[in-house]
């Protein structure tokens, strides 16, 4: 970046809100609906009618344990739901159900790759993870049941989330996005959320300050609210980083401020200056008694997390003498890893599969607009098309046309491979009799190889390939054309 950036350092801390993959809301029976028509999914709880208290959802505290825990927290014994309260057309009952005082967990922490090129490590601290309820969403230029103007769905409201808080331990937009890419790995892998950030299941509130080199001491930060992708992130941290800049180059303070950012415009906007945890009131809800924990209970729930990304890829790493890139693209999430995995255990060659995985069944399953948990391809099957290549029974090419109608309907590679017709020639009677034909069709090329042209044999090679339909074993086709043309 330009020469006034240069100057600063960016400090930057995020508030990453992630949805529980639950059944219901956390405080309601109401059902977690994504995609469903507006205000559908809503009980009385959820509007905050008089009448009608919150009772929590026992499927989504062991999710948020479970969250915490792979973040290397401390889960406490006892903690409590408070009331954030502010006035939003979003939020019916004038106050979110949240935790302040007393959160669920603290102390954690997560790496990522960090530096110019990604080669070092950076330990971001987390601060902490709470529970609360999502607010609903308001939709403005939009048409609802064909009405212009403004429109609040309360679908999302009360649908349970974590917030996870980091210490102001990122220093780039690219950490930022890394932390952020880490975060929404471990909470897929340890089956938290789907983290669908289309959905809205993922989203990140990013602080930002900047210093002079070399300083101690934090500046002033700005707080830019619900971002929902990673180049939105990276966008409004470097969009806030050059307005800061500017601000402190001409001898003026940065103040304190919740921001918007605009992706059309590619820049922040203010939307609110300076709001402190006073301006929210927070209190114990008088509604709900704090939550406890067991000891054996946590211990219940650590002992049945999976193997997390980091550990996975550095055993795969180990294991099978993948670089860290390989590595690091097959544990990019659980489903991946497992096939891959599978797919050793049938076959054997680690190495070979992975490059088959990374090369061809990542592009074909992209290519026939398919994801990993929905193809019909078994890892033993796919470990199986890889050995027919080994075996040259199917070469490379036809291997991959097999792909796509193995991923869609599943079945015996080996099968398939014969009922297409693609199984290699080997037979040499048959090899025999069409380089013989060949020959005979070609006397000039036949006449130019005794003459020391050796191009020609890759040319009788392609009009065998040809008549073969591709399907000739190449090394015994070649044998049998270089002995036929000594004779
Ligand atoms: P809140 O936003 O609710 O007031 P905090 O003040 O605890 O909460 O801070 C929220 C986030 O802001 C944290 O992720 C923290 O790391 C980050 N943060 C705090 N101070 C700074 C700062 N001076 N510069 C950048 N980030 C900061
Ligand atoms: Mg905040």
């Amino acid at each position: 970046m330009g020469g006034r950036q240069a100057r600063y350092e960016a400090v930057i801390g995020l508030e990453v809100h992630v949805h529980l993959r639950t059944q219901s809301k956390l405080f309601s029976p109401a059902p977690v609906l994504y995609g469903e028509l507006p205000n559908h999914a809503v009980h009385p709880i959820d509007l905050g009618l008089p009448g009608v208290l919150p009772v929590v959802n026992g499927e989504a505290v062991p999710l948020a344990v479970r969250a915490a825990l792979a973040l290397h927290c401390q889960v406490h014994e006892r903690c409590v739901f408070a009331r954030k309260n502010y006035f939003y057309p979003d939020l019916p009952k004038g106050y979110q159900i949240s935790q302040f005082e007393a959160p669920l967990a603290t102390g954690g922490w997560l790496e990522v790759p960090a530096g110019e090129g990604g080669e070092g490590v950076r330990r971001v601290g987390i601060t902490r993870v709470h529970m609360e309820e999502d607010a609903g969403k308001s939709i403005h230029d939009e048409k609802v049941a064909g009405r212009e103007g403004s429109h609040v769905d309360l679908n999302r409201a009360g649908v349970p989330l974590i917030e996870i808080v980091s210490e102001p331990d990122l220093r780039s937009p690219e950490e930022a996005s890394a932390y952020l890419r880490a975060l929404r790995e471990i909470v897929r892998y340890a089956g938290v959320s789907d983290a669908d950030m289309e959905k809205g299941q993922l989203r990140c509130d990013v602080n930002l300050s900047l210093r002079r080199r070399g300083e101690t001491r934090l500046g002033t930060r700005t707080e830019c609210k619900n971002l929902n992708s990673f180049r939105f992130v990276e966008e409004a941290i470097r969009s806030e980083m050059r307005r800061q800049a500017k601000v402190l180059d001409a001898g003026g303070e940065v103040v304190q401020a919740t921001l918007h950012y605009d992706p059309e415009r590619r820049s922040t906007r203010v939307m609110r200056v300076k709001e402190n945890a006073d301006d929210y009131r927070y209190f114990p809800d008088p509604d709900l008694i704090p939550l406890e924990l067991s000891r054996e209970e946590v211990e219940r729930i650590r002992a049945s997390l999976p193997e997390l990304p980091e550990a996975r890829r550095a055993r795969l790493r180990e294991e099978h003498a993948l670089s860290e890139s390989e590595a690091g693209v097959l544990t990019s999430s659980r489903e991946l890893a497992d096939f891959f995995e599978a797919a050793c255990q049938a076959h054997g060659d680690a190495k070979t599969l992975a490059n088959w995985v990374l090369r061809d069944l990542l592009a074909a399953v992209k290519a026939e607009g398919l994801e990993l948990d929905r193809i019909r391809l078994a890892p033993e099957a796919f470990a199986a098309l890889v050995g027919l290549v080994e075996e040259s029974r199917v070469t490379a090419r036809q291997a991959r046309e097999l792909l796509p109608e193995l991923l869609r309907e599943g079945g015996d590679p080996a099968e398939l491979a014969r009922a297409r017709g693609l199984e290699v020639v080997r037979d040499a009677g048959r090899l025999e009799a069409v380089v013989a034909e060949v020959l005979a069709a070609h006397p000039e090329a036949v006449s130019n190889h005794r003459a020391g042209d050796e191009k020609v044999v890759n040319f009788l090679m392609g009009q065998v390939m040809k008549q073969t339909r591709g399907q000739a074993d190449p090394g015994a086709l070649r044998e049998i054309l270089v002995r036929r043309l000594k004779e």
